[in-house]
């Protein structure tokens, strides 16, 4: 058996493409297999699918391969373009490669799945390419995976923002709570991304009429945008995030009293943790506090108390927090005051938990892919490159790749 047949079964190349000669060269460390086609041979026309064309020229293309151990293997041929009765000149598709890819389709896939357990950076390096090339590779594969995908059962969504890099930018997530997979990424966090969210949702099957329950933060826009474009679901507004707007009042608290009362310095950490968290050190702190006397010991019961809202039975929930109100308005602690009534002005939202059961931070896994999508496109020039990363790891896409 001659080389060239055993690469030409290797590759899985059939009629009319043949392997016709290979090149090693050990000092480049470099594999170049030609392939060609015999003369006379017919084409498939891309545009009509017509089976029955003849070439009319050639342009002549080389693919990088899998690598040949530590080589690295490339294909070469010349690529005809068809004349088509009906198409007139078509460039034909070749079976190992996407159109004006410069990579053949099992590299693709190698790509693929190297990119999703590494920085894409490293993953250039080690494969000896430029990133940009791999970010196109990406790109296509996730918008071909996205087009193909179904959000057609999509009942209940979280929705929650992330910063894109430091701060600046924020791109929106849409989570299907069910599936654990995000349905949408998107730049920008105004109710004009919710409109976005619900016209792709559509786009992919789904029904933003259907959508019966969402999981949200405090925000306005989005409580705008839900009410517009969301219209048939109920708001539950994330518990952690309702706890931090308490916990951040306690923290203001204690900066306004640590002023005058100096055993405060230092303890910053303690009222923003649990009592169960606490180091053995941050406890004895407390411990050796006058806590009866500090205003910022009873911020901290007082959201502490809050908290035990979600301990509580869903029938005893709204007396409960009707209390809490009560005692948090009378506190006179002016931050607490105010956090207290932005729990009132969402109420609702807020005792929606008692019936959806639904929280951001509960979509286990999505966060922790979120931070490895951020580690992955480190070094990203655009947000256009997170959100493919995003998807790729937290989509739950069909890539469909070859195997
Ligand atoms: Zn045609």
């Amino acid at each position: 058996m001659r080389d060239t047949t055993l690469l030409q079964q290797a590759l899985g190349l059939a009629a009319p493409w043949t392997v016709t000669r290979s090149d090693f060269d050990a000092a480049a460390q470099r594999l170049d297999i030609e392939i060609d086609f015999a003369a006379g041979s017919r084409f498939t026309c891309p545009s009509c699918g017509a089976t029955d064309c003849p070439a009319y020229d050639t342009e002549r293309m080389t693919w990088r391969h899998l690598n040949f151990f530590q080589h690295q293997a490339y294909l070469n041929a010349r690529v005809p373009r068809v004349r088509c009765d009906r198409c007139g000149i078509r460039k034909a598709n070749v079976p190992w490669a996407r159109p004006d890819s410069g990579f053949t389709l099992l590299f693709e896939a190698l790509l693929m799945t190297v990119v999703s357990a590494m920085p894409v950076k490293a993953a250039a390096r080690l494969v000896g390419e430029h990133d940009t090339r791999l970010w196109r590779v990406i790109h296509h594969y996730v918008a071909q995976a996205r087009a193909r995908s179904s959000a057609a059962t999509v009942t209940r969504v979280a929705i929650d923002e992330t910063a894109a890099r430091r701060g600046h930018d924020y791109i929106t997530l849409f989570v299907d709570i069910d599936r654990a997979r995000v349905l949408f990424a998107t730049e920008g966090r105004d109710a004009e991304t919710i409109e976005a969210f619900a016209a792709d949702l559509a786009a992919h099957g789904g029904d933003p009429d259907a959508v019966s329950e969402v999981c949200i933060d405090m925000s306005p826009p989005f409580i705008k945008g839900i009410a517009e474009n969301l219209p048939n679901a109920a708001v539950t507004f994330d518990k952690f995030h309702a706890v931090k707007i308490v916990n951040d009042a306690v923290d203001q608290v204690r900066r306004g009293e640590q002023k005058s009362e100096s055993l405060l310095r230092g303890t910053r950490y303690i009222w923003l943790r649990n009592p169960a968290n606490l180091s053995e050190r941050q406890r004895a702190t407390l411990d050796s506090l006058p806590t009866r006397y500090l205003k910022t010991a009873r911020a901290y019961r007082i959201r502490l108390a809050f908290q035990e809202l979600y301990d509580q039975p869903p029938a005893a929930a709204a007396n409960y927090l009707k209390r809490w109100y009560f005692w948090a308005t009378h506190s006179r602690l002016a931050p607490m005051i105010e956090a207290a009534r932005t729990v009132k002005r969402h109420w609702d939202g807020v005792l929606r938990w008692f019936d959806s059961k639904i929280a951001n931070g509960l979509i286990e896994g999505i966060n922790s892919l979120i931070q490895a999508a951020k580690a992955k496109a480190r070094g990203y020039r655009s947000t256009r490159n997170l959100k493919a990363m995003v998807y790729l790891l937290a989509g739950k896409l069909d890539l469909g790749l070859p195997a």
